[in-house]
């Protein structure tokens, strides 16, 4: 049987975008880290990501595997950001990406471009808070609330062409929220205490726990499948509130046919793995987290997840943001490590080399084909 790594079909049911503008060594390595710049003296090439993309992606530019973070980074400036992205993304051999637009949009390749890019396509994922935040923004008033969000919700989903959409509570409230659909007033009342507050220094955030709810539930009415982050992200998360476990009640309280997509879910991912065994509509992926422990470690933290998660239940996403280099480790990292638990499999004569290449097959990209319906959404 062969695995081999390269040849695995990948659709990447959750990623962001590359960024445009050239990067200086400093922003280079602030991407390269969930926490941002390095502290004084260190350097985020001293990390497994860092180490990898040393491994990985300097071939990609030419150079010698492990050549020096120096080079790499002046290879990287010689040939320019757009070569340099349009290799590392076609280094992917991604069919699909589904892009969460909705974070630093501006700053990034959009869906259509980041497609063209890795000669794949790309699809857009919408993100609940932002579409509330454009609301707020545009000056609307408490009381048409719930109204004018369910309708610019349905607005953003077809004018994008989106097959998902995202929540970021995990960023904004914690996964610990109610889960019952807010009352009316509720609604109301929040919707004046929060747009009365108005915009922060970062413009408007909707961090209100009753309004997070509300879109929540605008979602379901949407019937899209709803991404969750849960787990491992950037210093803007309170961890220990981003357990996928803390979302059981509202899993339990959406329809069985909507899909749940839990994103990164590292460490919570054995959880993450109950839940998906547990609940028919629930979806798991340990995207970030394997390129973020490296290739010494994916391997291992892909096995645990898939320790209870069904195998119809797993998902591949690189969540990727702002580095082409993280699409291509991630998809380098995810290959090998998927291959090589499988080949164990077959090796120690548990399973048929014909199952292990089915289950490839589904978790590489026929899971995300069926649970986002996207052949009737008119993806191939
Ligand atoms: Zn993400």
């Amino acid at each position: 049987m062969s695995l081999t790594t390269s040849t695995l079909d990948l659709i990447d049911h959750h990623c962001h975008g590359v960024v445009r503008h050239d990067l200086d060594p400093p922003a280079f390595e602030a991407l390269l880290s969930e926490g941002g710049a390095a502290p004084a003296g260190m350097s985020n090439f001293d990390t497994p990501a860092g180490l990898a993309v040393r491994r990985h992606c300097a071939p990609v530019l030419d150079l010698e595997r492990h050549a020096p973070p120096a080079d790499y980074l002046q290879r990287r400036a010689e040939l320019g950001t757009e070569e340099v992205t349009q290799r590392l993304m076609a280094a992917a051999r991604t069919r699909l990406f589904l892009v969460d637009a909705g974070f630093r949009g501006a700053e990034l390749l959009s869906p259509a471009e980041l497609g063209a890019a890795a000669g794949g396509q790309a699809r857009e994922i919408v993100r609940l808070e932002s579409v509330a935040e454009a609301l707020a923004g545009d000056g609307i008033d408490a009381g048409g609330f719930a109204d004018s969000y369910a309708d610019a919700l349905a607005t953003a989903v077809t004018t994008t062409r989106a097959v998902g959409v995202k929540s970021v509570a995990a960023y904004r409230v914690g996964l610990d929220f109610e889960a019952a659909a807010p009352a009316r007033q509720e609604v109301r009342l929040a919707a004046d205490h929060w747009l009365e507050r108005g915009p922060g220094p970062h413009g408007w955030r909707l961090d209100d726990p009753v309004l997070v709810r509300a879109l929540l539930w605008s979602a379901v009415e949407v019937g899209l499948p709803i991404q969750f982050h849960t787990g491992f992200g950037d210093r803007d998360l309170a961890l220990h509130r981003a357990n996928p476990l803390l979302l059981t009640d509202f899993i339990r309280a959406v329809p069985e046919r909507l899909p749940v997509m839990l994103l990164h879910c590292y460490p919570y991912h054995r959880e993450a793995g109950y839940l998906a065994a547990a609940y028919p509509q629930v979806y798991v992926d340990v995207g970030l987290a394997l390129n973020f422990v490296g290739p010494g470690r994916a391997g291992a933290v892909l096995a645990e997840a898939l320790e209870l998660t069904p195998f119809a239940k797993m998902l591949y996403s690189s969540d990727a943001f702002g580095l082409p280099e993280l699409y291509h480790l991630s998809a380098v990292v995810f290959r090998r490590a998927l291959a090589r638990l499988l080949e164990d499999r077959v090796h120690s004569g548990e399973w048929s080399a014909a199952d292990a290449v089915r289950v490839a097959h589904m978790i590489g990209s026929g899971n995300a084909e069926r649970a986002y319906a996207l052949e009737s959404r008119d993806v191939h």
